[in-house]
C-alpha cells in the first residue's frame, strides 16, 4: 500500500470532467461586481458571498490601493512580531466598538479565526457544543481542541438541552453555531441558544460568517438581529463575504482576546492580513455605516428571488436569508441542470453529497445589494426554461 494510492484511485472529477458538468474551479477573467467572464462569456453572479456588493466599491478600491503605497504588498510575519500594523489596530477597534465588544482579534481568514478561538478556548477537559450543520472550520477547530464535542442535531434545541443536562458540572462549556446558516440559508435559533446557555452555565460563541452585513438594523449581525449583543459572549465572522476582502475577527471581553493573541496559534504561527486587504476592510466598514440602504436593497433582491423561485414550484428548504438553496434531486440531474444554467449565462454553486442527502443536491444562490431587477429576473428565466425542460418544477 503506498501513500498515493488513493490519489490514483481518485477518478470521479475527472469523470465528471470529461462528461463536460465538471463545475469547480471555473476561471473568472473578469469580474464586474455582479457580472463576471468566465470562458469568453458574461454570466450574473450569484455564486458570490459578497451580499453587499462592495468589492467594486469606489472607496474600497481607492483605499486598498493607497494602503499598497504606504505599506508595501505584504507584511511578512506574524502579528505576534513584525506583522502588526497601525492598520489592524485601527481595525480591531472599529469593529469592537461596531460589534458592541471590549476588544477584538483579527486573524488573517476566517477559518483560522475557528481554529484559533476552539482549540485556544477549549481543552482536553471541556465540552463544546456544536450544530450539525456548523461550517467544516468549527468542525476542525472542535477536533483540534481535544475537548468532548457534541454535534447536536440542526436547530434542535431539546438536543442541545439534553446533551448539555448531561454533561460533568466541572466542564467548561462552549456553545457555538452559524448565525445564518452557509447552506441552508436559515438563521440559528439564538434566543433559545442563550437561555440554555444561561440555564447550563455555558458560554456562547456565534460564527457570523453570512449574517455580518445581512443581519441586524446596522448589519453587525444575529445577535443585534434578536438583541442579544450582551447574551452572545464572543462573536467571530469573516471579512470574505460581505467585507469585500479575506481575513476574519473575534470579539469579545478583554480578557478573553487578551489570552486568544499570546496563545491562538493560527495568529502566532501564520502571517498578518496584507495592509491592502486590512484598507479594504476599514473601507468597507465605514461604506456599511454611512449606506445603510445597502442592506435594504440585499433584501428587497432576496425577497423578489424567493418569492420568484417559490413560485416557479421550487422547494428552497428553510430559507429565510439572502442565502438560498435550490433543491434539484440526485446528483447527475443537479449537475446538468448547473451546466444548462451555466450556459444559460447564470453562475451558481452546487452543494453536494456530504453536505447533503443523495437525493437533495442543491443549487446555492446568494444574493446582493448591487443585483438589478433585471438580474434578478434573468436569473428566474433561466430556472424557469432549465426547469421545465429538465422536468424539474
Ligand atoms: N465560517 C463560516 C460559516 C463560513 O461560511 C466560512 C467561509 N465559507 C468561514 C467561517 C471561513 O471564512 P474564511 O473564508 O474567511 O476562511
Amino acid at each position: 500500500m503506498s501513500l498515493f494510492d488513493k490519489c490514483h484511485g481518485f477518478t470521479t472529477a475527472k469523470e465528471v470532467q470529461a462528461a463536460g458538468f465538471y463545475p469547480y474551479f471555473r476561471a473568472i477573467t473578469e469580474s464586474h461586481d455582479t457580472e463576471v467572464v468566465v470562458e469568453g462569456h458574461r454570466k450574473v453572479m450569484v455564486g458570490s458571498n459578497n451580499y453587499l456588493g462592495l468589492t467594486h466599491h469606489p472607496k474600497v478600491m481607492a483605499a486598498a490601493g493607497d494602503a499598497l503605497r504606504r505599506y508595501g504588498s505584504g507584511c511578512t510575519g506574524s502579528r505576534f512580531l513584525n506583522g502588526t500594523l497601525d492598520l489592524h489596530e485601527q481595525l480591531e477597534e472599529e469593529l469592537a466598538t461596531f460589534l458592541n465588544k471590549e476588544a477584538a482579534l483579527v486573524f488573517s481568514t476566517g477559518f483560522q479565526t475557528n481554529l484559533g478561538v476552539l482549540a485556544t478556548l477549549a481543552g482536553r477537559n471541556d465540552h463544546i457544543f456544536s450544530d450539525r450543520l456548523n461550517h467544516a472550520s468549527i468542525v476542525d477547530g472542535s477536533r483540534l481542541s481535544f475537548a468532548t464535542t457534541h454535534r447536536y442535531g440542526h436547530s434542535d434545541m431539546e438536543d442541545l438541552d439534553r446533551r448539555l443536562r448531561n454533561a460533568p458540572d466541572s466542564a467548561g462549556k462552549l456553545i457555538i453555531t452559524d448565525g445564518i446558516f452557509s447552506m441552508e440559508g436559515d438563521i440559528a435559533k439564538l434566543p433559545a441558544i442563550t437561555s440554555l446557555a444561561e440555564v447550563h452555565d455555558a458560554k456562547v460563541v456565534v460564527d457570523d460568517a453570512h449574517a455580518f452585513g445581512v443581519l441586524g438594523r446596522r448589519g453587525a449581525g444575529t445577535a443585534e438581529h434578536f438583541g442579544l449583543e450582551d447574551e452572545v459572549d464572543l462573536i467571530v465572522t469573516t471579512f470574505s463575504k460581505s467585507l469585500a476582502s479575506i481575513g476574519g475577527v473575534v470579539a469579545g471581553p478583554d480578557v478573553v482576546i487578551h489570552y486568544l493573541k499570546h496563545h491562538a496559534r493560527p495568529l502566532i504561527f501564520s502571517a498578518s492580513m496584507p495592509p491592502s486587504a486590512v484598507a479594504t476592510v476599514l473601507a468597507a466598514l465605514d461604506v456599511l455605516r454611512s449606506e445603510p440602504d445597502r442592506i435594504e436593497a440585499l433584501w428587497r433582491n432576496t425577497r423578489r428571488m424567493q418569492e420568484g423561485l417559490r413560485s416557479l414550484g421550487y422547494d428552497i428548504g428553510g430559507s429565510e436569508t439572502p442565502v438560498v438553496p435550490v433543491v434539484i434531486g440526485e446528483l447527475d440531474r443537479m449537475l446538468m441542470f448547473w451546466k444548462e444554467l451555466f450556459d444559460a449565462g447564470v453562475f451558481t454553486n452546487p452543494v453536494t453529497p456530504p453536505a447533503v442527502p443523495d437525493d437533495s443536491c442543491r443549487l446555492r444562490i446568494s444574493l446582493m445589494a448591487t443585483h438589478t431587477d433585471e438580474h434578478v429576473d434573468q436569473v428566474l428565466d433561466a430556472f424557469a426554461q432549465v426547469g421545465r425542460q429538465m422536468a424539474v418544477i
